[in-house]
């Protein structure tokens, strides 16, 4: 498979040339096709697969239709840390570098002023650890009901680190007819029970 064959925006394709990616990884071409059908998606991959682009290109692309609205986003991230969350977000600024898109990313360490500025203008991609976005939940400034696309990366270290009870949370707050790309490095009872929970159907990628 080439990228120009995988149906992502224009837009979207001419950041991955000029990214200088070539082909797209095992991940990207399995799990691409899947997502820009509003499919789930369960990808078990590592770290160094190129996960994060095969969930942020097909999303750039969905999220071309519509627009921003205050204090809704359109589509949320969760990653287990800031770094995470931080290369993400970067990440999400090349690919989306030709559109419109707009983001916030929620993590601990960076003033509430700034991120809830952003949230009230409306961002169409929330990028955020667990807590940091709950924090903001709680504090009323944020609506999770406008949620058409939740990925939830690096699942493993979230168990790992405590916070599938937040995540639970997280995705009950979201709407039903939302689509879930989940990630894990492995499968987890734990993590395979959360997917049969609050995944619909979903492609399964293993690379
Ligand atoms: P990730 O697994 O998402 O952390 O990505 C690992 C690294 O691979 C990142 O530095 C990406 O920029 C790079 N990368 C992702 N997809 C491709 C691709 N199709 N061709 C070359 N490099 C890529």
């Amino acid at each position: 498979t080439a990228f120009s064959d995988l149906k992502l925006d224009p837009k979207v394709l001419k950041a991955v040339e000029e990214a200088g990616y070539t082909t797209p990884t095992p991940i990207q071409s399995g799990a691409i096709p899947h997502a820009l059908e509003g499919k789930d998606v369960l990808g078990i991959a590592q770290t160094g697969t190129g996960k994060t682009a095969s969930f942020t290109l097909p999303m750039i692309t969905m999220l071309q239709k519509g627009r921003a609205r205050a204090r809704m986003p359109r589509s949320l991230v969760l990653a287990p840390t800031r770094e995470l969350a931080a290369q993400v977000a970067e990440n999400f600024d090349t690919y989306a570098k030709y559109t419109k898109l707009t983001k916030a990313l929620l993590i601990g360490g960076v003033s509430f002023k700034e991120q809830d500025q952003l949230i009230d203008k409306g961002v169409d991609v929330l990028i955020a650890t667990p807590g940091r976005l709950l924090d903001h939940f709680e504090r009323g400034k944020l609506l999770l009901t406008g949620v058409q696309i939740m990925v939830v990366d690096e699942a493993d270290r979230m168990l790992d680190m405590g916070f599938i009870p937040d995540i639970e949370r997280i995705f009950s707050l979201t709407p039903f007819t939302r689509q879930t790309m989940f990630y894990s490095a492995t499968m987890a009872p734990e993590i395979e029970r959360i997917t049969n929970m609050f995944l619909s159907s979903p492609a399964r990628i293993e690379v």
